[in-house]
């Protein structure tokens, strides 16, 4: 019989391309399965229902990540668990019951969290019927934490079906995108922000990629800045030896990284789970202190790239994969591809549906999704 259609109600805050990126990843999956099944609902709910300073997360965040090091005061000076426990439980707890008044007027049958803060929402934590975790090592933190084995599913990071699915050939990819269709090519980025020293990397990819003996470049540039305005302009002034494209917010993502053969970015859980689902390389130029930390480990020790802060040593390092090192280009983009999980945003969503069905129409379902590579909080 024609079952009600379900709300799905999921939680987010806006900081950073990667917890938007995961809702709306999730929200399409929703669609491409089930249809009129589901009536999903993308909401910020700091922005919409609580007062200072959750209604200002996003301002506050993006004013700290430009300027990194507050950011590590505001971090280090407090420990995550202390945070969390304390000072944003106490907030959390006063505007609690405004966020679930508001919350309620979409009538949710299933919430799903996006944003660690979500947990010190009664609602959730440690009553959720699911916490979907990117990694194993995410998934043993929250045994500790005191969850059941139960309550955890491991399936990696949801990514855009986009991304997911579609497969396109890169010689096709290079025609439509205008590159060179030759030349290897290094994608350079930092997030949705355009985060990272990306302007010092940009100039000595260069003159790295550039040989003086031969007179000719031995590789292309793409860069992109995401919203990052002031970077896009003044990366457009100089001038370059080599094939270099300057892009601002790309919204196909899917094809710039499918045209490139290795990539350059901060430790966002985003582009890092994007970049191995397309085997791409990865050096890890920089990241946000605490939350993206942990992703680091996770891409070098599973050999899927490098770390390094130095913009000489990560022009040095692109420069032998496309020359002398093709061979460790490869065998990296190997391991990329078996740390992908192109698959987790229609796991989840299936998951989910699973457990709709099995507790009927009026059970309520509450699922939160860790964001992170190795640890539970972000
Ligand atoms: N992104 C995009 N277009 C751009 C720059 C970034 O769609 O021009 C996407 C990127 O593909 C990824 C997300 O923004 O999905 C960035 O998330 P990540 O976790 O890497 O970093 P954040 O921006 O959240 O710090």
């Amino acid at each position: 019989g024609a079952e009600r259609t379900k709300n799905v109600l999921i939680l987010m805050s806006d900081t950073g391309g990667g917890h938007r990126a995961s809702a709306e990843a999730i929200r399409d999956a929703f669609r491409l399965e089930y249809g009129d099944e589901y009536r999903v609902f993308v909401k910020d709910v700091w922005k919409e229902y609580t007062g200072w300073p959750l209604n200002d997360m996003e301002r506050q965040y993006k004013f700290m990540v430009r300027h990194v090091q507050l950011w590590k005061v505001a971090f280090h000076s407090t420990s995550p668990r202390w945070i969390h426990s304390v000072y944003l439980a106490a907030i959390a707890a006063f505007y609690a019951k405004e966020v679930e008044a508001g919350l309620m007027e979409y009538k949710p049958d299933i919430i799903i969290s996006v944003h660690p803060l979500m947990q010190h929402i009664p609602l959730f934590h440690p009553s959720v019927n699911r916490l979907y975790c990117p990694s194993e090592e995410v998934a043993k933190r929250a045994l500790l934490d005191g969850l059941e084995e139960s309550q955890i599913r491991v399936f990696g990071l949801p990514i855009r079906p986009s991304f997911c699915r579609a497969v396109f050939s890169k010689d096709d990819l290079r025609v439509e995108l205008e590159m060179d269709p030759q030349l290897p090519a290094v994608l350079l980025m930092g997030g949705g922000e355009g985060m990272g020293p990306v302007k010092k990397t940009a100039r000595a990819l260069g003159e790295s990629l550039f040989d003086r003996k031969l007179g000719k470049p031995i590789g292309q540039l793409i860069i992109i800045c995401g919203r990052n305005e002031t970077l896009a302009s003044s990366l457009q002034s100089l001038e370059w030896k080599i094939p270099v494209k300057i892009r601002g917010f790309e919204k196909q993502m899917q094809k710039w990284m499918g045209a490139c053969d290795c990539i350059i970015t901060k430790a966002g859980p985003g582009t890092i789970a994007e970049a191995l689902i397309r085997g791409l390389p990865i050096i890890l130029n920089d990241y946000i202190p605490g939350q993206e930390k942990g992703n680091v480990p996770y891409v070098v020790d599973n050999g899927a790239g490098v770390f390094t802060r130095n913009a000489d040593e990560t022009a040095r390092i692109v420069a032998e994969w496309f020359s002398t090192k093709k061979d460790e280009l490869r065998r990296l983009s190997e391991n990329a591809l078996k740390l992908a999980q192109p698959e987790a945003v229609f796991d989840v969503v299936k998951d989910i549906h699973e457990l709709a069905c099995q507790r009927g129409p009026l059970a309520n379902i509450s699922c939160m999704l860790s964001s992170s590579f190795s640890s539970l909080i972000y």
